[in-house]
């Protein structure tokens, strides 16, 4: 490790900003409140102890720049922002790490690294008050459905357009922002992993490869209402049955895919009472994979078995796409650096995909070469407050992303 590089800091500045930020329900720094901006202010505090150039861009998403002999840059990037009652360390954990990176960057280098080094904070990753995620880092990319976007409202009915003039960010020019990305030669974001794969094989870090590819869809079968009583076994059109027999298959479907989920989140039945065959059947069906090709097929195996089961049940099945997005598999050569400095820091590396997407799939989407470094989850569970990783993790984390800067650094002169 650097002797100038100071992880027990980081360790103790996410405190901090939990103590300041978070309540019994856990963190609290919803993107575009009060608490936010206060998370900024705190934030921006820290920043200002360092000879940065800091500015918001036109979606709200803060960058600090250490100027390098290069304008070519290598970009960290988070999110301090967080869902309500939400985790201690999901956003915060990159930004903190990318703020101690900059530290020992900017004394080792007197100031002038051989590449410029930018610190990014993302706008409203979570999506928590409109129900959007990767806001900023999609307006960034080029990526953000303007025609959707502008009509999101909250919860209280605040258009999302009205609740960025108040932080002074003008809808309409929220891709400008995407000049941001004009030097950018490389990507990367630390995260904790949000799932248990990592406590299962009892590993602090991990190399990601990418994040998946989503495909959602409504499944509805059609059959007719009966009398419970009085329409014999074999004369029923029952479109639960079905559905139903999609639940032991989306398993079958998940194990041959080598590494894809699948699930069926909900199932709705109408009439939905106890003395009737059920006429319709909805179930909502999520299916993803590192792997387009393998995901195409899940879906297509999906399909194929549900026209089947229509046909077994006499009933007819029809389907709707609710969203997709294609798998972002990250670079080839920054996963090996990445895997590198985890070895080196803690012996031992996985490589794994990532279901939830984040922001780096969208840096990724926009071309830059994109590269996410996993720290284990205790229990496995985020977007709550008992969210937690051992603090060795922590340091740990923080030496192998650091690691991994300077090595891509060096990968960014080379190329
Ligand atoms: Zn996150």
């Amino acid at each position: 490790m650097s002797p100038l590089l100071n992880p027990k800091r980081t360790v103790t500045e996410l405190k901090e900003l939990r103590a300041l930020t978070g309540d019994d329900n856990g963190a609290q720094r919803v993107a575009f409140t009060p608490m936010w901006s206060k998370t900024r202010a705190w934030l921006q505090k820290k920043l200002d102890d360092l000879p940065l150039e800091t500015h918001c861009d036109a979606a709200g998403n803060l960058w600090s720049t250490l100027r390098g002999e290069s304008d070519q840059a290598l970009l960290i990037g988070g999110h301090m922002d967080s869902v309500p009652n939400g985790g201690w360390l999901d956003g915060c954990l990159n930004v903190l790490a990318g703020l101690e990176i900059l530290r020992r960057i900017n004394t080792q280098y007197h100031g002038k690294p051989p590449v410029t080094i930018r610190l990014v904070d993302w706008a409203d990753e979570e999506g928590a008050r409109f129900g959007k995620s990767l806001f900023g880092s999609s307006a960034c990319s080029g990526n953000l459905d303007m025609n959707e976007a502008r009509n999101l409202r909250d919860k209280d009915g605040i258009l999302l357009p009205d609740a960025l003039k108040n932080i002074g960010v003008d809808f309409e020019r929220v891709k400008d922002s995407g000049k941001e990305l004009q030097n950018a030669a490389a990507y990367l974001e630390l995260h904790i992993e949000q799932g248990p794969v990592l406590l299962d094989l009892d590993l602090p870090l991990g190399a990601v490869l990418g994040t998946f590819g989503v495909e959602r869809h409504a499944i509805t079968f059609h059959g007719q209402a009966a009398h419970s009583g009085s329409t014999p076994m074999n004369r029923r059109k029952d479109a639960f049955l079905a559905a139903a027999k999609m639940s032991p298959e989306i398993y079958r479907i998940a194990e041959r895919s080598h590494g894809g989920v699948c699930t069926i989140g909900s199932c709705t039945t109408k009439p939905g009472i106890v003395t009737s065959v059920i006429e319709e059947c909805r179930i909502t069906l999520d299916q993803r994979h590192l792997d387009a090709a393998a995901l195409a097929q899940m879906l297509q195996e999906a399909r194929d078995a549900s026209e089947q089961f229509a046909i077994e049940g006499n009933v007819q099945v029809s389907w709707e796409r609710l969203w997709q997005i294609a798998p972002r598999p990250f670079n080839d050569e920054l996963i090996a650096l990445c895997d590198e400095a985890i070895r080196e820091t803690c012996g031992r590396v996985h490589r794994l995909p990532s279901g939830p997407l984040h922001d780096a799939a969208e840096v990724a989407r926009a071309g830059v070469p994109t590269v996410m470094m996993f720290v284990q989850s205790l229990r496995g569970i985020s977007h709550n407050k008992i969210e937690d990783t051992k603090e060795e993790h922590l340091e740990l984390c923080v030496t192998a992303f650091d690691r991994l800067a300077e090595k891509t650094m060096a990968w960014i002169k080379s190329s």
